[in-house]
């Protein structure tokens, strides 16, 4: 069969966790947290499916789901957002991006997406017949230099893919990105993808710069969050997209005929989670750069290079003090003969840029962290 994706093997994630399981590691690879779900939304999970809420749900979400999503981005960035035209529930960020990916990219259409950039983005553009256009970010900063951006943009240029808090890096966009992005995608007539999956975990007082904050930015975007990272449920898939009412227009005619609709009981049970929970969101960044903390203070004596987390669940190890390897064998070498499972950052690039830096995911015990940063404190 001639595939689609030629150069696609298996994901990094899934390969990394087999590995973990293989060797027994500590997994610090795969991005999820190792702790549960509130109980409060597992119960009211459990009453929806006893309840008999188990039918289709409206192709676009749950009118009480739609509405408590625009009451927390009126809340937390005072954006005005329709719940019935401009928020659609997904299954899943992954399915919203490709969704919204897919709608905007005809034939031969550029999209500009910055390396290293999330494994599900470039596939995505490549199955709508689009080009990724890649801009690749280097260690230890990952600043985005917006006259390069500007020089790659032409007639094909469709849309300009940004994320913050952004994986792998941890770095969040500040307030000149953003102004540098909204002058570029007016001038050029683009669209925005912002996945903002992370949206709720940054750190150090910092805010979080949702593209909803912007109106004229958000005219042209689509923006695009997870479930499964703010409430410890990546497994449910649950997401949603918030575009303007002529976007969500093109977006829902896709999302209809990729899942139809999403899962109806955690539908229902999330609403409820946002109504009546809301102080899990509100203390997500605290709980999160606590053990942040506790895994750098962890590797202080380390021989690895920290580079700083300003969100996401990730921290970013430079190791070329200790190894000249390439990071997929240090990897390798790590989970096999050190008992700890990462992520090499050059997967992440389409031209890897021979930083030697490695993923570590601090959504774990405490125990866990330490028994991780024992061990790395050894190389
Ligand atoms: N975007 C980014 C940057 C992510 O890290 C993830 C989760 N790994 C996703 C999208 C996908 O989220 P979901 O699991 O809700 O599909
Ligand atoms: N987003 C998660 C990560 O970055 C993994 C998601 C997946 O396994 N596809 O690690």
């Amino acid at each position: 069969m001639r595939s689609k994706l030629p150069n696609l093997g298996m994901s990094i994630f899934s390969k990394m966790t087999g590995l973990a399981n293989q060797y027994g590691a500590i997994n610090l690879s795969q991005g999820f947290p190792e702790f549960d779900t509130p109980e409060f939304l597992k119960r009211r999970l459990a009453d929806y499916v006893q309840q008999g809420v188990n039918q289709y749900a409206p192709s676009a979400g749950i009118a009480p789901l739609q509405q408590q999503i625009s009451a927390l981005v009126k809340r937390r960035y005072q954006a005005n957002i329709n719940a019935d035209d401009m928020v659609t529930v997904t299954s899943g960020a992954t399915e919203a991006l490709f969704v919204a990916i897919q709608s905007i990219t005809r034939s031969g259409d550029e999209i500009i997406v910055f390396d290293p950039a999330y494994d599900s983005y470039k596939p995505a553009i490549e199955l709508a017949g689009g080009k990724a256009v890649h801009v690749a970010l280097s260690a230890p900063g990952y600043m985005i230099d917006w006259a390069e951006v500007k020089r790659l943009i032409n007639d094909k240029t469709r849309a300009i893919i940004i994320n913050t808090p952004h994986n792998p890096s941890a770095k969040t966009l500040k307030l000149a990105d953003l102004t540098s992005l909204k002058k570029l995608v007016i001038q050029h007539d683009l669209y925005v993808i912002s996945d903002e999956v992370y949206e709720h975990i940054t750190f150090d007082e910092q805010p979080h710069l949702s593209v909803l904050r912007d109106p004229e930015l958000f005219e042209r975007s689509f923006v695009v969050s997870s479930f499964g990272k703010t409430f410890h449920c990546t497994g449910w898939k649950m997401g949603y997209c918030i575009a303007p009412s002529k976007l969500t227009v093109e977006f829902r005619k896709l999302h209809q005929y990729v899942t139809f609709s999403s899962f109806t009981p955690a539908q229902f049970a999330l609403a409820d989670m946002l109504a009546e929970e809301g102080a899990h969101v509100d203390s997500l960044a605290q709980f999160y750069q606590h053990k942040r903390d506790c895994l750098v203070a962890a590797l202080a004596s380390s021989r690895f290079q920290v580079l700083p987390s300003e969100g996401t669940y990730f921290l970013l190890l430079d190791y070329s003090q200790l190894s000249e390897l390439g990071d997929v064998a240090f990897c390798e070498y790590l989970v096999k003969e050190i008992g700890i499972a990462a992520i090499p950052l050059s997967v992440f690039y389409d031209t890897p840029t021979g930083d030697r830096v490695i993923r570590l995911c601090f959504a774990k015990e405490t125990n866990t962290l330490l028994a991780a940063a024992e061990k790395l404190c050894q190389l």
